[in-house]
């Protein structure tokens, strides 16, 4: 992915105002993408998701749960190095063994599991072949995959995201926290549930042109956002691309809380 490739995207497209997200008065672009085009100046491409190939990018989305990507990148280098990074060599490899290969990322039994129950539905609706599973209607696919044992919206959003290029929004919890943070969050979202993560994927999905490299990008750099200010205690927001955007209310400098604290009453963050 290319900066000179995801700019001329962002002036293409005005959305509608919806509840808790206005229009962005002077640009003309909503309020989310206005913040990733500073979030972008800020920080530039991030290169999402590293991986050779799809099948491993669908790998790593899977093990990457709940854990760090270093841990991820330790199995992956197993998987390697044991050849097993195909649908059929996982397939045919024992559990024990990818077990034992899977060991960095921690939870590895589930993830074991996870893998496997992945390639099995694969070879069952798709003959084995990626390009058969993503020639499947998005909509379609995406329920498909939310039926595959250990995985979730998230993991199904960014395996059609990243390996697949279909414009799905990823939420994740840092996503949830910038928004609820900057008071963008509606009111029927303030939860961790499977409904709220659709409502908050529809929020970013219709304010947004439907482009995959965007929402690739912007998923990409709201986790680097997180990682590097949006902490879940403590924000650094004074030196955070978002903090002009942050409500005067919530702002560090007008306020004794934190916006952690302002809110902490109101909703439990992830
Ligand atoms: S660190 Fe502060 S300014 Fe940055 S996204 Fe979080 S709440 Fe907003």
């Amino acid at each position: 992915m290319s900066q000179s490739s995801a700019l001329p995207q962002m002036v293409t497209a005005i959305s509608a105002p919806l509840r808790g997200i206005p229009i962005a008065q002077a640009s003309g672009l909503s309020t989310l993408h206005t913040y990733y085009h500073a979030l972008f100046v800020a920080h530039g491409p991030q290169h999402w998701w590293p991986g050779r190939t799809r099948f491993e990018i669908i790998v790593g989305t899977i093990l990457t749960q709940n854990t760090s990507w270093k841990n991820v990148e330790r199995a992956i280098a197993n998987l390697r190095a044991a050849k097993l990074l195909s649908p059929a060599a996982i397939r045919t490899v024992s559990s024990a063994t990818l077990s034992k290969h899977l060991r960095p990322s921690g939870y590895f039994r589930q993830k074991t599991k996870s893998l496997k129950s992945f390639v099995a539905f694969l070879y069952e609706h798709h003959a084995g072949s990626l390009n058969r599973l993503f020639a499947t209607p998005t909509a379609t696919l995406r329920d498909r995959l939310l039926s595959v044992r250990g995985i979730g919206p998230e993991t199904a959003d960014s395996i059609l995201l990243y390996a697949g290029k279909q414009p799905l929004f990823v939420v994740d919890a840092y996503s949830r926290r910038i928004l609820e943070r900057h008071d963008l969050l509606p009111l029927e979202a303030q939860s961790n549930s499977r409904r709220s993560y659709e409502q908050i994927r529809s929020l970013f999905e219709s304010h947004l042109p439907r482009d995959p490299q965007l929402f690739n990008e912007f998923h990409a750099l709201i986790v680097q956002t997180g990682k590097l200010h949006c902490r879940k205690s403590n924000p650094l927001c004074p030196d955070c691309p978002l903090s002009r955007f942050l409500p005067a209310s919530h702002h560090p400098s007008t306020t004794h809380q934190s916006p952690v604290a302002s809110h902490r009453s109101r909703i439990a963050l992830p």
